[in-house]
């Protein structure tokens, strides 16, 4: 589905990744021709034909996972244009990834590619995008700020208030700091990478830092009782997880735990 606004140059473009049932939703943004994240491998083909029809000066990607970085590789060798990605990911980046079934069925393996660092900012002729580094659900993570709009492109920091699960690369106490220093910010809408556009954005990222500092104090106060960590997250998180167990445990809210 592609919605685009012509008042202010904004295309969202949302796109389902993988095979029913193992499926889910990516969305990406055109703001003013930079092209926000580049979709799965397995979302590639519907994105091309995107590509083929809109005016695309650079991509900027939010982070190096590969349901962010599948259509890099054809954008640099068919678009002759910029992929910006964090510094520090540049060298996974160049690599084709190696994943698990699981995550080969919903996103596909994404090819290597040669990508460009990630400038302070970036500038069209009617926006700016200030890039932040916004470490927690990746450490090389990136958002992108639109100080005059009140546009904030949060790739996946937010996806969801609740988080019941954490993947292995992420680290809750960083995402905490990353949300705090965030909402100093100007802005009101939140572009999300998977969840779409959250008009109320800052209020819903102020209500998933409650709920991070909420589980943080529960945590803290366990751990000084002496219960080790597998037995705080069977108190906290009782419930058994499907993500869990369908991944290998890439993906558990033990992680969340350790990290918070
Ligand atoms: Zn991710």
């Amino acid at each position: 589905m592609l919605i685009k606004n012509n008042d202010t140059g904004l295309t969202s473009i949302t796109l389902k990744s993988g095979i029913f049932p193992y499926q889910l939703e990516i969305c990406l943004y055109i703001v003013d021709g930079i092209l926000i994240d580049t979709g799965s491998a397995n979302t590639l083909s519907k994105l091309k034909r995107v590509l083929n029809k809109e005016k695309i000066s650079c991509a900027a990607i939010t982070h190096v996972h590969e349901d962010h970085t599948g259509a890099a590789s054809w954008i640099k060798r068919n678009l002759n244009i910029p992929v910006y990605l964090h510094n520090d990911s540049i060298s996974e980046a160049a690599v084709k990834t190696s994943i698990p079934l699981y995550r080969r069925l919903v996103w596909g393996n994404r090819d290597g590619f040669d990508a460009d660092p990630m400038p302070l900012f970036i500038e069209t002729g009617r926006y700016r995008l200030d890039v932040i580094e916004a470490p927690g659900h990746h450490n090389n993570h990136m958002v992108f700020h639109e100080k005059k709009m009140g546009w904030l492109f949060t790739g996946d920091l937010y996806v969801s208030r609740r988080q019941l699960v954490a993947f292995k690369d992420e680290n809750i106490s960083d995402a905490i700091n990353s949300i705090k220093n965030l909402l100093q910010l100007d802005f009101k809408t939140v572009f999300c990478g998977h969840s779409g556009i959250h008009h109320n954005g800052k209020e819903k990222l102020k209500a998933k830092l409650d709920y991070f500092l909420q589980i943080q104090e529960q945590v803290r106060y366990l751990e000084k009782t002496g219960l080790p960590h597998e037995d705080i997250n069977r108190k906290l998180f009782p419930g058994k997880n499907l993500w869990t167990k369908i991944s290998g445990r890439e993906w558990s809210s033990l992680n969340i735990i350790k990290t918070i």
